[in-house]
């Protein structure tokens, strides 16, 4: 057992150095951390580093703060930037930006249909993740290490205006809660400017928290629609609120519905900012009910609850050994949160489960090199998300790992099967 727990993780470092999407090499263009971000003073109440100081105090839970804030100089919440083109804050990242390094492809719209080759690589029509430029690198959208569940909630945070017993069940911090006391569960969290608007104590007990916070832009668009000035306007509003409210400046972004192509890449990378996409798509986002209006391609909650069934299964089954997975999920509604609570506990059973970040060796995923998070590959057992040991970089800046053992949890996989079947057959009543 301990010599193939040794070779496993072995094994499990060499695959997480040979993965050269998680790491930008010198080829790229180079990126500077972002000047064109105002400066804010520090909020009350919000961690400015990661670990904590006092890794043994517990972490924030339960009812959120009262406390407002006031935050002035945004644009009108959850549409576009209006006239980003003439926005006295978007000019002078515009006169930043080296434009010979963003190609020329056309806004699209609904009827475009991806030209042959795919020259910019657009996501949204085949799934393109490598772009067609050498300069930019590739996304991040698998964990490359087999058994390992990259945890994304996009969309958050999550909150109802106006806020009822009934309505806000599911609200912040239900999930946040919910991590917490399952084995203190990290997770990334890839926030929308104008839902840290609409609640901004509940990001900073996300931030707080430790989970990993990435920007979804300030109004979550299909970003390849907008002209430049517009994508610019997206990332700098995003941004800027989440600096204004949680004191960082993240380096890691997703598109919203994923709509991203190498014209919006090059924008995103020299603003700072690197593309993180998902290989597992839970569509929890299209399950019709609370927050969410019938379309056309609403799914009802069984089938979301399928999807993952169906994942399980087949990881179960050994037929899942190439990577692992970043998975799409939500905090937008009641149905999502629902569903991502009732399949944690067993994901974390069959999974090394972390943020995508950490899976991607990702330590410090802002400009601000005070938060250091635990990343993949160690050697030594522990809980989902401890810091146990780690290493120090020649900054003396010390690295936490994410402890793991593959061949313990291929043990509790064997274990797990059981409580799984239980769990479809739980779910196959629901
Ligand atoms: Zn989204």
């Amino acid at each position: 057992m301990i010599a193939l727990q040794t070779a496993t993780v072995l094994a499990a470092v060499f695959l997480s150095t040979a993965n050269s999407a998680a790491t930008p090499t010198a080829s790229y263009l180079p990126q500077t951390s972002p000047t064109y971000l105002p400066s804010f003073p520090a909020q009350t109440g919000v961690i400015t580093s990661w670990p904590p100081a006092d890794p043994s105090a517990p972490l924030p839970s339960g009812p959120l703060s009262t406390a407002t804030l006031t935050l002035s100089g945004y644009p009108t919440m959850n549409v576009p930037v209006a006239n980003a083109s003439v926005d006295p804050n978007i000019i002078p990242i515009m006169n930043l930006i080296d434009w010979t390094h963003v190609p020329d492809a056309p806004v699209t719209t609904n009827t475009t249909i991806v030209p042959a080759g795919d020259p910019y690589c657009w996501w949204t029509q085949g799934g393109c993740v490598t772009p067609k430029i050498s300069y930019i690198p590739p996304d991040i959208y698998i964990c490359p290490v087999p058994d390992t569940w990259g945890l994304t909630y996009d969309d958050g945070p999550m909150y109802y205006y106006p806020v009822t017993p009934e309505n806000s069940v599911w609200a912040e911090p239900n999930l946040y809660d919910f991590l917490l006391a399952h084995n203190n569960q990290k997770a990334n969290l890839f926030y929308i400017g104008s839902k840290i608007m609409g609640a901004p104590i509940a990001a900073q007990r996300g931030l707080n928290d430790g989970h990993t916070i990435c920007v979804h832009t300030w109004s979550h668009p299909l970003m390849t629609t907008l002209t430049n000035a517009e994508v610019v306007a997206e990332f700098y509003y995003g941004l800027r609120m989440i600096k204004e409210v949680l004191g960082i400046t993240p380096k890691c972004w997703r598109p919203p519905y994923g709509d991203v192509d190498d014209r919006v890449r090059a924008i995103a990378w020299q603003m700072g900012l690197r593309t993180i996409i998902w290989d597992q798509d839970t569509n929890d986002w299209q399950i019709v009910g609370d927050q969410v209006a019938p379309t056309s391609s609403s799914i009802s909650y069984a089938t979301a609850n399928n999807t993952v069934e169906g994942w399980i299964a087949n990881h179960v089954k050994g037929n899942d050994t190439q990577h692992g997975h970043i998975t799409l999920e939500h905090e937008l509604s009641n149905a999502t949160i629902t569903l991502a609570e009732f399949w944690l506990p067993t994901i974390q059973k069959l999974y090394q489960t972390m943020p995508a970040t950490a899976c991607n060796n990702i330590a410090q995923p802002y400009w601000e090199e005070s938060f250091v998070y635990p990343i993949q590959g160690d050697q030594a057992v522990s809980t989902n998300g401890t810091a146990v040991g780690g290493s120090t970089s020649s900054n003396g800046t010390t690295t936490p790992k994410i402890v793991s053992s593959a061949a313990t949890k291929s043990t509790q996989v064997m274990g797990s099967v059981m409580t799984l079947v239980v769990a479809a057959i739980m779910a196959s009543l629901l």
